[in-house]
């Protein structure tokens, strides 16, 4: 994994490598080792320009616009085989970048080609429709037609996995697509794009700037030219865009944050809910929009859970990512360990009592990684910090209730609504919970789970429309109504009967 020389990667415009028009750069650094191993250029709202005519070029002229369905649904599913031909390669690059599992990148993206696959059917399913009408001899239809210009803006905690939520239904659409990854993670979406690119992808259709949220983020979400933005990330960046895309109208589907609640009752099978517990918030060293942060558990069995999570969160391997034996790998960046290492102390300062962790995490040979313990605080209630602002770290706060209505009360007292995890063998009451959430996701007795045909995305400030699944398709589409006239002609409309 080490490297001798950053290597410079430019723009990815219109199928190739470019030079940027300035000559800022950013580092990209391997958060287990510090090593800084690429740079990457810090797009201008002049390069942002040339990526979006480049994808407003490729919606309305040249081959794609004549692209079929059925060209489109080949092109997905060889995109997919190239994902998987190139997994191990793309696993490597996303590793280096934001410090996950190695084992957990790999297996995104050897799941990535059925994201692909499923779009690739869809784009050759019916979408329009035959409205029934009350008017004699006329037909009308409806069908959906490509948005146009997707600017397609993702985060650092799977940047591949979240790009193919988007990038699936936009091209089976018959969109194109200008991509901003993260800072912190643009090198495997370069590298995507340019695979990509090499399975035939038209010119423009899929475009790459890399750079900051500001400026290269915001010029992109303000260009006038890009009619739709698909955007994971932070609450706080999604309110922003959705102001920014209210001034021309734009469509946006936003997810964004959670602090969702895993609600453990007496009546659980307490082996698998713990295991659900470790899975919800320590997985992905909780960096993950669904993490089950807020743990919410019965007064029976309050003590036993606590002490069993703290011992479980003790014995976590935490290491490096590409090591098979480690279980947790580093926090993506400096600025990411600041606020989970803040996190733990406002909980202590606010009176939490701490469990297990709390402090970062040594890893002999790596003196320079971004590692923290899994941590585990007890006693919170839900007023305290800990338990309202999304950390994004491996930090689970546990909260006691006695009852279904006071597990319900606590759990929907959030300003959030991504997902929550119910655990009870009373099969009427795990119902009747999950009815009651006000959650975009429920797990009943298992947690963490999604997939390409199921919708995901939130309630309340976790978001706005749903990626994956079929209805995922209507998100990258404008729906046309066609009046067809079945008559002998149109009568003169101020002397009908002449
Ligand atoms: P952000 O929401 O700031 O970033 C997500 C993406 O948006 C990145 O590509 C970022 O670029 C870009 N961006 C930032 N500002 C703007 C803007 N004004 N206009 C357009 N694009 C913009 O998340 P952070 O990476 O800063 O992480 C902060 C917190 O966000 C985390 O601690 C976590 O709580 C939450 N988060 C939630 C995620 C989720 O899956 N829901 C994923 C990641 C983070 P750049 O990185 O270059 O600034």
């Amino acid at each position: 994994m080490s490297n001798p020389l950053p290597r410079h990667y430019g723009l990815f415009i219109d199928n190739e490598f470019v030079e940027p028009a300035g000559d800022d750069l950013l580092d990209v650094d391997n958060p287990a080792t510090g090593e800084v191993w690429a740079r990457v250029p810090d797009a201008s709202a002049e390069d942002v320009d040339r990526a979006v005519r480049s994808a407003r070029r490729a919606f309305s002229e040249g081959d794609w616009p004549g692209y079929r369905a059925a060209d489109r649904a080949k092109l997905l599913i060889r995109i997919g085989e190239a994902v998987a031909e190139h997994a191990e390669e793309l696993a490597d690059l996303q590793v280096r970048e934001n410090g996950k599992l190695h084992r957990e990148m790999y297996g995104q993206a050897k799941l990535m080609p059925e994201y692909f696959n499923y779009y690739a059917g869809l784009a050759q399913q019916p979408l329009g429709h035959t409205n029934p009408l009350h008017l004699s001899d006329m037909i009308n239809y409806t069908v959906r037609e490509p948005l146009g210009v997707v600017a397609a803006i993702t985060p650092w905690n799977s940047p591949l996995l979240l790009l193919a939520w988007k990038l699936g239904p936009a091209l089976a659409a018959g969109c194109t697509v200008v991509a901003k990854p993260s800072e912190v993670t643009p090198v495997s979406t370069l590298r995507f794009a340019e695979i990509a690119a090499g399975c035939g992808l038209p010119p423009g259709v899929l475009n790459v700037v890399t750079g900051l949220g500001q400026p290269s983020g915001a010029a992109l979400t303000g260009h006038p030219d890009v009619d739709k933005i698909a955007f994971t990330g932070s609450t706080a960046t999604g309110q922003a865009i959705a102001s920014v895309a209210g001034r021309t109208l734009k469509r946006v589907s936003l997810e964004l944050g959670g602090k969702s609640p895993n609600i453990v009752f007496e009546d659980a099978d307490l082996d698998s809910a713990v295991n659900g517990l470790v899975a919800g918030i320590f997985g992905a060293s909780g960096q993950t929009c669904m993490a089950g942060s807020r743990i919410l558990v019965q007064d029976g069995v309050y003590d036993r859970v606590v002490d069993e999570l703290a011992r479980r969160a003790e014995a976590i391997v935490v290491g490096d990512p590409t090591d098979a034996a480690s279980q947790m790998g580093t926090i993506a960046s400096r600025a990411q360990l600041e606020k989970v290492l803040h996190y733990i102390q406002v909980a202590k300062d606010d009176g939490a009592r701490l469990a297990a962790g709390g402090e970062p995490a040594t890893v002999p040979g790596l003196p320079n990684g971004l590692f923290v313990r899994p941590t585990v605080f007890a006693d919170v209630t839900n007023d305290m910090k800990i338990a309202r602002e999304e950390v994004f770290g491996p930090i689970a706060s546990v909260l006691r209730f006695d009852s279904e209505d006071d597990a319900v009360r606590i759990a929907n007292d959030t300003e959030f609504g991504l997902a929550a995890g119910v655990w009870t063998q009373n099969v009427q009451r795990a119902h009747r919970v999950s009815g009651r959430l006000r959650a975009g996701t429920v797990w009943i007795n298992n947690y963490r789970k999604s997939g390409y045909s199921t919708p995901f995305g939130g309630y309340k400030q976790s978001g706005i429309g749903r990626e994956n699944g079929p209805d995922a398709l209507r998100e990258y589409t404008e729906e046309k109504s066609v009046w067809v006239d079945t008559g002998q002609g149109v009568k003169d409309p101020f002397n009908p009967r002449a």
